[in-house]
C-alpha cells in the first residue's frame, strides 16, 4: 500500500488513532467509537487511495508558498471536524504531485473539489470563507437524521 497511515486524535475522548484509507465505512474511535475528522495528509504516492472513500471526499489541493493556503488551511479542518463521520478531507501539496495537479486542471491555489464515488462535484478556488465552503459542503453530504417530530 501505498498511502501511509494518519494518526487521528479523537474529538470526545482525545485518543490517538492511526487510520489507514479505506473504501468501506468510516473511521471511529478505537476507545469511544465516535465517528473521527478523517483529515489526511497525503502525497502523489498515496492520493489516488485516499480519495477512495464511502463517503464524499474534500481534497485541498496547496503549495507551502501560498499564501492564501494558509488562510484556507484552518477554514477546510474546522470543516472536517464539523462533519466527521460524513466528510473526508484530503491534503494534497502539489508541488509534490504536479502529475495529479495537471489531472485537476489546477490552475491557481488554494483549490477546493469535492470528489464523490471518484467523479469531480464542485470546485471552490482562492480564499474561501466557512460559509462559502460550508455551502459546496451541503450539497454532497448526507443529511443528519433528525429525531421523528422536529422539523425546520
Ligand atoms: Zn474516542
Amino acid at each position: 500500500m501505498a498511502a501511509k497511515p494518519t494518526i487521528i486524535t479523537c474529538l470526545n475522548c482525545g485518543t490517538k488513532n492511526r487510520v489507514r484509507p479505506r473504501a468501506e465505512g468510516i473511521p471511529r474511535c478505537s476507545v469511544c467509537h465516535a465517528a473521527l475528522p478523517w483529515i489526511v495528509e497525503t502525497d502523489a504516492a498515496g492520493f489516488d487511495e485516499e480519495i477512495v472513500a464511502s463517503i464524499p471526499v474534500l481534497v485541498d489541493f496547496w503549495a507551502p508558498w501560498c499564501g492564501p493556503c494558509r488562510m484556507v488551511s484552518p477554514v477546510v479542518e474546522q470543516i472536517g471536524r464539523e462533519y466527521a463521520g460524513r466528510l473526508k478531507v484530503v491534503k494534497l501539496n502539489i508541488d509534490e504531485a504536479p502529475a495529479i495537479a495537471a489531472r485537476y486542471a489546477i490552475q491557481g491555489i488554494p483549490q477546493l473539489i469535492v470528489v464523490k464515488d471518484g467523479q469531480e462535484g464542485d470546485r471552490l478556488v482562492g480564499a474561501v470563507s466557512p460559509t462559502q465552503l460550508r455551502a459546496m459542503i451541503e450539497r454532497h453530504v448526507t443529511a443528519v437524521a433528525e429525531p421523528p417530530g422536529v422539523s425546520g
